[in-house]
């Protein structure tokens, strides 16, 4: 099957005004947005998505986790759907995107195969994963965890929110729980269009991003226990001093990462110590460690180093240590043949583009595992996101959506 020409574009303005509609539900209180999962709000985002969707003909899924799928019918009756969508809930001061862009590109991509009059062989499926962020009920990409048997549904109906109301209540309060069995579907392939969330496009000067991996994740929970002290009365050679060590490891976990480069990180990003008084020696620290990167044998030897170099400095110190995983995610590669069909569609259509390696988790590195995967990212404004400022241009949505036409068109192969 040929591939789309280069003149098939999206309606960059349509996208545009269906962001800006969908922003004003659930407004923040700067500018963003605050859609929380399971809320009235997005009840309201939800609805309102649905019936853009019918008006431009799908027919409408939803499953027992509240997953979306509009359905647009293929030529072929065999053949496995195109699968094409993110999130629409927010954090709660989000931005007007995260999320909610590839969720109105994969429904521009429909509208536009609608106005060009195309039919394809295999369907197209725009979907709306529950509860991606996480915030709200943790952990994050929960419903598409579930989908993919990464996670078992009443584990997931039982995770409450800090008002104590349970996922599966909630989801049934706002009217979104489904019939449909979950992770029953069987997709050809998954697309999913982002925001990058980080600096490297804008810096660049690249309009799009193909990503080829996802960062894999070990978060681990360091305590460490010596002794309250008076800061003034102790002298130094007797203070046992968790935030000494604290200190220590923090520096350790930078030096880690930087010994693994290129493509490491590590930090420390949460710190507590006990009592945390001004003239206390602190004789307890609670803190977390953050290391990512897409090379499995890098995470696993960062990991063991620093437990072996926490190790030595908490014997240095007399402290008591323990060292708790409290997060967790294998490294992920996209798939060879979409990541490719994203990389054509950048070069047909003239946008300049570059390889990328997602530093956050999306619903994309989840449905990777069940089916071939891949990712667009376009820029956004000082790399900023999870921020109610969070700021991209329509020229750079525009773009996006129309890498992501192509690829999906492409996959789904043009019968007239
Ligand atoms: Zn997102």
């Amino acid at each position: 099957m040929a591939a789309p020409g280069e003149n098939l574009r999206i309606n960059g303005d349509r996208l545009w005004d269906s962001l800006m509609e969908m922003a004003k539900i659930g407004p923040g209180v700067a500018g963003g947005n605050n859609r929380q999962t399971l809320t009235d709000e997005d009840g309201d985002g939800r609805a309102l998505f649905q019936r853009w969707c019918e008006d431009a003909g799908c027919t409408m899924g939803l499953d027992q986790m509240g997953n979306m799928f509009a359905h647009r019918a293929g030529a072929d009756p065999e053949a496995l759907p195109i699968y094409v969508g993110s999130h629409l809930d927010t954090q709660p001061t989000g931005g007007k995107y995260d999320g909610v862009l590839g969720v109105l590109g994969g429904l521009e991509i429909l509208r536009s195969l609608n106005d060009l009059g195309i039919k394809t062989k295999h369907p197209i499926v725009v979907t709306n994963f529950t509860n991606e962020e996480g915030t709200r009920f943790a952990p994050a990409m929960l419903a598409s965890g579930v989908f993919i048997g990464m996670h078992d549904q009443d584990w997931a109906y039982d995770r409450v929110d800090a008002e104590g109301k349970r996922f599966g209540d909630e989801l049934q309060r706002i009217g979104w729980r489904g019939d449909e069995e979950v992770g029953k579907r069987k997709m050809h392939a998954f697309f999913e269009l982002h925001i990058e969330q980080g600096p490297i496009l804008e810096a660049e000067g690249k309009e799009i991003g193909v990503v080829t991996h996802g960062q894999g994740l070990w978060w681990l929970e360091v305590t460490l226990t010596g002794k309250d002290a008076h800061t003034g009365s102790t002298p130094m050679d007797m203070r046992v001093n968790a935030g000494l060590g604290m200190a220590r490891i923090t520096e350790a976990v930078h030096r880690i990462a930087m010994d693994h480069q290129p493509g490491a990180v590590g930090a420390v990003g949460q710190a507590n110590v006990y009592p945390n008084s001004r003239n206390v020696i602190p004789g307890k620290a609670v803190f977390t460690i953050d290391f990512r990167t897409p090379d499995l044998d890098k995470l696993t030897a960062m990991r063991s180093r620093l437990e072996a170099e926490a190790a030595e400095i908490a014997a240095d110190l007399g402290l008591g240590l323990t060292i708790e995983p409290v997060g967790h995610f294998d490294p992920v590669t996209f798939d060879d043949g979409c990541v490719g069909a994203v990389r054509d569609a950048a070069e047909r259509l003239g946008y300049s583009h570059m390889n990328l390696i997602s530093g956050a988790g999306h619903d994309a590195c989840w449905i990777n595992r069940v089916a071939p995967t891949a990712m667009v990212m376009c820029p956004c404004v000082d790399g900023l996101s999870h921020n109610e400022a969070e700021e991209i241009s329509k020229d750079w949505a525009t773009a996006g959506t129309d890498v992501l036409f192509h690829a999906v068109v492409e996959t789904a192969g043009i019968v007239s």
